[in-house]
């Protein structure tokens, strides 16, 4: 928190809007759908939320097969399952970590073929960085399947001229603790679809019929937002460029102190992206490099430092042993970051001896990993 929050909770309280309804929603909504350069927004209890809406408005139901990037989140793919469809998980190609246009078109194809299209296209954009959206989304247009962005990682960042998020029929965020701005638990559906989130906020409010009484006729959801943590949101939000710019300045000071040891590599970011760098993520070479994600993760541990692997691909996860997967070539790319892959401590409240403290240990791990190899080749 910055300490603006404070007063708009202190906002909804005077004024007694303590309900899924008021001005901190709208004013949120309005300040999101601005900033991404859409028509409109509708916030919601979470990122999962906001992605089981859009898959409910594309008419994903049980039987229908719905593309999503494998290298991911589970919260991604979790709402195909809740709509009773099946899932079929695209790999991601080196150049930004995201689905393979590649594996896409191949996927695309065979389903043509099938007479099987799919009815979404899930894209996500990993630890802030965007994925080839231009490819994706013409190979998409070709064979007329909606995309449906999930930013929940990567608000604040850019895709040439564009935001993140602003690609698909439907664009998702969430407002998790983890993310980059948080409301504690949150989430965020944009579109310029006005009348398909007018029909998201209907079935996000249990679909009550308009009549005075209490009429159904269809199933809803309870999926808003609180306006207390839309105020949250808001506080948050205006400081949404502070954020990335000091995520960035945390990759920075990692890439000026790691980037030449022989065999660690980090995420990339294309030219003409601008990347929140949410978290920074490097690989770990095992053809050039004596030290495993195991040895790094365990090392850091042993200093009391939290670092995590990249995501296992959902295509590897058992709840989805049964599901088809589309790899980039030959080999897999999201299964080789998932081996060679790390994401360092990437707070914007670490201070930056904290963060020294975090390069020491990672250095020190090489230079014992050195010895040993030294060692070894004299004896
Ligand atoms: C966090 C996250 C979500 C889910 O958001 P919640 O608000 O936690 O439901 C979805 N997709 C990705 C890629 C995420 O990182």
């Amino acid at each position: 928190m910055n300490g603006s929050e404070q007063r708009y909770i202190d906002e909804a309280f005077e004024t007694n809007w303590i309900a899924p309804v008021g001005p901190h929603i709208n004013a949120f909504e309005k300040e999101i759908a601005d900033y991404i350069g859409v028509k409109g927004a509708l916030a919601v209890s979470s990122g999962t939320a906001a992605i089981h809406l859009a898959l409910i408005l594309l008419d994903v139901k049980k039987g229908d097969t719905v593309f999503c990037s494998s290298l991911t989140f589970v919260a991604s793919a979790n709402p195909i399952v809740y709509q009773g469809a099946e899932p079929v998980f695209i790999d991601s190609e080196p150049e930004t970590w995201n689905m393979s246009p590649e594996a896409l078109k191949q996927a695309l194809e065979e389903a043509y073929e099938a007479n099987e299209l799919p009815k979404a296209v899930i894209v996500v954009n990993l630890y802030g960085q965007s994925a080839k959206m231009e490819e994706i989304t013409a190979l998409c247009e070709e064979y007329e399947v909606p995309v449906i962005e999930d930013a929940a990682e990567s608000l604040g960042a850019t895709y040439g001229r564009r935001a993140s998020g602003s690609f698909g029929k439907f664009g998702i965020f969430s407002f998790n603790g983890n993310k980059i701005i948080t409301t504690s638990g949150g989430g965020m559906l944009v579109s310029d679809d006005t009348d398909a989130l007018e029909r998201a906020g209907f079935l996000a409010t249990q679909a009550r019929d308009r009549a005075a009484h209490y009429q159904h006729s269809q199933v809803g959801y309870n999926y808003r937002m609180s306006n207390i943590l839309a105020g949250v949101g808001r506080g948050q939000f205006a400081i949404l460029d502070q954020r990335v710019a000091q995520k960035r300045r945390v990759f920075e000071r990692y890439f000026v102190e790691l980037a030449h040891i022989p065999g660690v590599t980090f995420m990339p970011e294309p030219g003409g992206t601008m990347s929140n760098r949410w978290l920074t993520a490097i690989t770990l070479d095992p053809e050039v490099c004596p030290v495993t994600p195991h040895d790094m993760l365990s090392a850091l541990a042993e200093e009391n430092i939290e670092a995590r692997p990249v995501w296992k691909p959902l295509h590897l996860q058992p709840l989805f042993d049964k599901c088809r997967y589309y790899a980039h070539s030959d080999q897999s790319v999201s299964e080789r970051l998932f081996e060679t892959g790390i994401c360092l401590p990437s707070g914007t409240n670490m201070p930056a001896e904290d963060q020294q403290r975090v390069i020491s240990c990672v250095k020190s791990v090489f230079n014992m990993a050195d010895l040993q190899e030294i060692r070894y080749a004299t004896s």
